[in-house]
Formats: C-alpha cells, structure tokens, sequence
C-alpha cells in the first residue's frame, strides 16, 4: 500500500478521504439535514427550528504561540472562532463543550485564565459552556471548542444558495488579524534577540505598539460577528449563502462559490481594508490589500444576497458592496482599482497542512 502524506494531502484533501469514511454514518441520521462541508453541521430536533454545531482545534505551535498570546486572549479566542462558525449559518449560538489537553507544567493560574476568557467571551454571546474533558498532554497546549446553536428553518444561510445578480457582502474590515500578526511576531523575534544575547528585555511593549491596537486586537480578541446576526434577523433578512472568514476572503469566497457552482466579480476599491493593517504594511513595506484577501482569521462574515432584499440593510454602514455573483464560467475574478482583471484563485490561499 503507497502511503501519502498528510502535508501531500493538504487539509481539504485529508478532510475528503475522512468524509468518504464517515459517510454512512450520516446517511443513517434522518434528521440530520447537512453533515460535512459547511461551516456547521445542521439538523432539525422539531419543525420550523434547526439546530447547528461546529468545533475547532486550537493547537500550541500550529494556531497559538503563548509567547505572544495571553492566555485569557486565547480563551476568548477560542470561544469567538466558533461562535463565528454558528453565526456564519444566519444562527444564534447557546451551548458550548470545552475540552482540554494541558502539558503538566503548565501554571493552573494560566488555565484559569483561559477559562476566564471563555467565560467573558461565552457571556458576550449568551454561550453557556456546558462541559466538556480534560487530559494531561505530552506536547503543548490543546484547546478543543464544541459550540451548538439554532436558526429558525426559513432563516439559515447555507454556502450552496448564491445566485448569479447577488450581491456580495462583507462585514468590518479585513487584513487587521494578519497585520497585528506580523507586528507580535516582530516583537517576539526581537525580544528573543535579546534573551540569545542575555541582555535584559526593557522594551516597553504597550507604550510601542500602541498605535497597532486596532490589528493586533483583531489578531488576539477576534469578535463573531452575532451583532450582525440579530440585525438581519430583526430585518428578518436571509443571506442567499453565508460563511465568516477564517482562511482568507479569496478561499472563503472560492468555498461559497465552488458550493453555489458560481463565479464572482470584487471591485478592489470597495474592499473594507483594516486602516491599522495600511498603518503597519507602509511600515513593514508589505501589502494591506494582501493581508485583506489571503491573510485570514478575521472572522468577519462573507454573504451574498438578492438586490431586491439588499435594500433592507443598505443602511447598514457596517456592511460592505464588495462585488456581484457572476456565472460559474467566469471564475473568480478581482477588478483592481486600474480597472484590470485579476484572477482571485491565482493569489495564496491558507493551508493548514502546508
Ligand atoms: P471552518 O474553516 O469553517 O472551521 P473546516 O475547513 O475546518 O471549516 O471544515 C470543513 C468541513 O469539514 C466542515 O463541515 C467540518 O465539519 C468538516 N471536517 C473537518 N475536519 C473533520 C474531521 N476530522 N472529521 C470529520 N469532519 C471534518
Ligand atoms: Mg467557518
């Protein structure tokens, strides 16, 4: 038997070979309604009402660095990746399952902390965290976060529904996480500088990165975005397809075009670049609108939606035009502020694999 890599495989790749073994599975739950390939699992406990799930792996050296992540941050953190998962579904996120593998070195006061910031950011959501299981762990720090939500059954935003016409939608501003990213990890490669040439570390970290706050908070403390949410449940609008940005609004946009068998078209100028992220990119001499398409971990939600119901949230300052569904033929496709026509697939994605 030829044996491949999983770093061959790449994540998507890995993930399609367990679904094919998986797949019966699912194919013996009548109510379940959707099983792998969303932002959540979906299925339907009653009429009228669905229930949703996601989870996610945080992993000491692959997602976090606790040098330059606190641990109430990370709490925090892991809470509001998920939450964003339900959110992505047009849903409202209420139970949460915490488990966690801890090195035995490991200070309990730094796990309090981690759980102090669950606790903050489950309060923030309305997110009961209702369990979940600890092991002691022979490498570093694994945090493992299962959160459940629901969505009335006429509200849920797949990513399968985008119609050639539809608007594309996104919320905030992007790049921030990426930026705030580069400046931490400049930071720590100067202070480990210092600790090789055992010379004191007297840099006054908060008086010098000050003026990044607005990237590195979006790196650190990233916010689902439940606001936007009620707001479109209260306008009792529902996107035509929805996912929050995770890998980089190029991919994210690639996963719910590739579901809808569509293509797009971006208009560059109206991408919500983070003003924070131009701030360090002039200095890093590095490129902004970059970090906005194929930096990631924003966790601002990406939708696309019918002119005729985009007139109920235009006044929503929140929420950007960035482009318009386009036939599949047509690809995807970023329009550049010279009016020449980039193709978006051509640029880096994210791998968690490679
Ligand atoms: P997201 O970026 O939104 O967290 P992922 O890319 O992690 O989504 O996952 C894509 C899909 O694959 C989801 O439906 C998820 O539930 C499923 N998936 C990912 N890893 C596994 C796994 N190890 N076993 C079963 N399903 C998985
Ligand atoms: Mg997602």
């Amino acid at each position: 038997m030829a044996y491949k890599a999983t770093s061959e495989t790449g994540e998507f790749g890995l993930i399609e070979r367990i679904k094919s073994i998986v797949q019966p599975t699912l194919e013996s739950a009548p109510e379940l309604v959707l099983g792998i390939g969303d932002d959540c699992a979906v299925w339907q406990p009653s009429t009228e009402l669905l229930q949703v799930s996601s989870t996610d792996l945080l992993v000491e050296q692959v997602h976090f660095d606790l040098l330059t992540t606190p641990a109430k941050h990370l709490g925090s953190k892991a809470i509001s990746v998920n939450a964003s998962d339900i959110c992505a579904m047009n849903a409202i996120p209420r139970y949460a399952l915490v488990s966690i593998a801890v090195p035995p070195s490991m200070p309990v006061e730094m796990v309090e902390e981690l759980y102090r910031g669950m606790e903050s950011a489950a309060r923030e959501y309305g997110i009961a965290i209702a369990g979940g299981d600890t092991s002691r762990s022979r490498s570093g720090l694994v945090i493992s976060v299962t959160v459940t939500g629901e969505v009335p059954e006429k509200m849920i935003a797949y990513r399968n529904g985008a119609k050639e016409g539809d608007i594309v939608c996104v919320t905030g501003t992007l790049g921030g996480s990426a930026a705030g990213l580069r400046v931490l990890t400049r930071e720590k490669l100067i202070m480990m500088e210092h600790i090789e040439n055992n010379e004191t570390y007297n840099r006054n970290l908060m008086a010098d990165l000050q003026e990044y706050t607005g990237a590195i908070q979006q790196h650190l403390l990233p916010l689902a975005r439940l606001d936007t949410v009620r707001f479109l449940h209260e306008r009792q609008v529902t996107p035509s397809s929805m996912i929050d940005i995770s890998d980089g609004l190029g991919q994210d946009l690639g996963h719910i075009c590739n579901a809808s068998a569509v293509g797009a078209l971006l208009q560059e100028n109206r991408i919500p670049v983070n003003s924070t992220a131009r701030l360090i990119a002039d200095e890093l001499q590095d490129d902004a609108l970059g970090w906005a398409i194929s930096g990631g971990e924003d966790y601002q939600l990406l939708f696309t939606i019918s002119k005729e119901e985009h007139k109920k949230i235009a006044d929503n300052r929140d929420i950007a035009v960035i482009g318009e569904i386009t036939p599949k033929e047509s690809g995807l496709l970023l329009k550049d502020i010279y009016g020449i026509t980039i193709d978006l697939t051509s640029l880096p994605g994210f791998d968690h694999f490679k």
